[in-house]
Order: structure tokens, then sequence, then C-alpha cells
């Protein structure tokens, strides 16, 4: 993202086009090529699921890494899904979403205020119940500087994609300088509900007890896959 937002976006703002014009957004999902984290689904399987759900605009959100496989992207276009090269990586210490070559949003705590005219919107959390809700500091400061919120879903299992998502009116053209433009001015609907219960739960067991496990699984046999390896033969995930 390039271009300064030509006024103060109002991520609030209520639909003014008819419904079937808007789409669904989410540029924050991470597939089984994450080289950090141990997710169970593929890129493919990702697309299968954005299309029986509507999406048109997704960005799959590596750790660190660059998401650059053609075949997936060809294949995304081919399901008129565009899918924006993107990656989430780690700067001083926070998480920020980088798309095409521009910072877009991230929680970086009190850093954000100070380094605020290098993102283009800020990024509200999926993960909020009830009185929880970390985003209220968020959407203090997305209103105090103008930028534009974006709920994206995080999701490192495949149901957890398609619940939480941004929506703006169909652009003219569906390219990835349009989309920006649409989130930067807005309007925008944001569709974030909070957790249940059992989704609270479920997050709970995923990132303490599952997650862990599968990484130690994952990781654990790359190494002993590696130490049997010739030396400068990389294994692949
Ligand atoms: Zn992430």
């Amino acid at each position: 993202m390039s271009t300064q937002p030509s006024h103060k976006a109002t991520p609030w703002q209520p639909s003014t086009t008819k419904e079937q014009d808007w789409i669904k957004i989410d540029l924050h999902i991470h597939t089984l090529d994450d080289p950090k984290d141990a997710v169970d689904y593929s890129a493919h399987q990702l697309l299968e699921r954005a299309r029986s759900l509507g999406f048109r605009v997704l960005a799959i959100t590596l750790h660190d890494a660059v998401f650059e496989r053609r075949e997936v992207f060809a294949d995304a276009a081919a399901m008129g899904i565009l899918l924006i090269p993107a990656a989430e990586v780690r700067l001083c210490g926070g998480d920020v979403i980088v798309l095409n070559v521009s910072p877009f949003g991230g929680s970086i705590g009190s850093r954000l205020l100070a380094e605020i005219d290098c993102f283009d919107a800020i990024e509200y959390c999926h993960f909020h119940i009830g009185l929880f809700n970390p985003n209220r500091r968020a959407k203090r400061v997305a209103t105090q500087f103008g930028k534009p919120l974006i709920a994206t879903s995080d999701a490192h299992r495949l149901h957890a994609f398609g619940r939480h998502y941004t929506s703006t009116p169909m652009p003219v053209a569906l390219t990835a300088e349009n989309v920006f433009a649409a989130l930067r001015n807005g309007p925008l609907r944001l569709t974030s509900p909070s957790s249940s219960f059992t989704d609270f739960v479920s997050a709970i067991y995923f990132v303490f007890l599952a997650h862990p496990f599968r990484l130690r699984r994952k990781f654990g046999s790359l190494m002993k896959h590696s130490s049997n390896s010739k030396p400068g033969v990389a294994p692949q995930c």
C-alpha cells in the first residue's frame, strides 16, 4: 500500500450500496506452508472453503515468510479470488501483517503510536469474549489517527476461517490496489462476533495443548530427518 488515504476512514459506516455488491476479505490466515506454526490444512483447502463461503480477497500470512506458490495464486484467480502476496513478520518483537511491500496493521503495543504513520490500518483481533476485548484500545487508536480497523481471522484451523472478516463494496476491478483503496477509504463492515464459551475453551486447548504437541511432532520429525540427511540437503515441509 503506497498511497495515503484521501480522507479519514470510517470503519463502522453502514452500507450505502446493495448487499450483493459487498465482498468478504480476510488478510490474515495461516496454512500448512507455515514455517513456524503447525497448521493442518493446505492452501487449496483454504481456497475451497473461501469459495464456499463467498470470500473474494485473501492473504496467506506465513510467519516470517512470504507465501509465493504461483500455482496457488493461479488457482485462486481461476476461482475468482484475489490472493495478495503477504507475510506476518516479527518486527522488534511485534507481529505485523505485510501486504505487497508495505506494512499493514499489527499489534506492536505502545510502539504503534510512535510509528503510527508507518501503518495503513489496525487489525481487529478475532479473539474477544464478553467484557474481555483487547480491541478497545485498537479502536481508540484507529479513531484518534483516522486509520481503518480491519477484522481478520488469523486462522490456524480451517473451521476458524470464515467467521471474522472485513467487507467492502466490490471495487470496479478486483485488484490489490483497488482493495487497499477501499480499505483505506471505506465504507467497511467488520464481522467479528464474540467468542462463545465453547470457542474460548477450544482456543485455550489449541494454543496450550494441541498446537505445542503438533509443533513437537512437526519440528521434532524434521530435526530427526535432518540429522539423517546428507549435508546440504534441507528437509522439505
Ligand atoms: Zn497470524
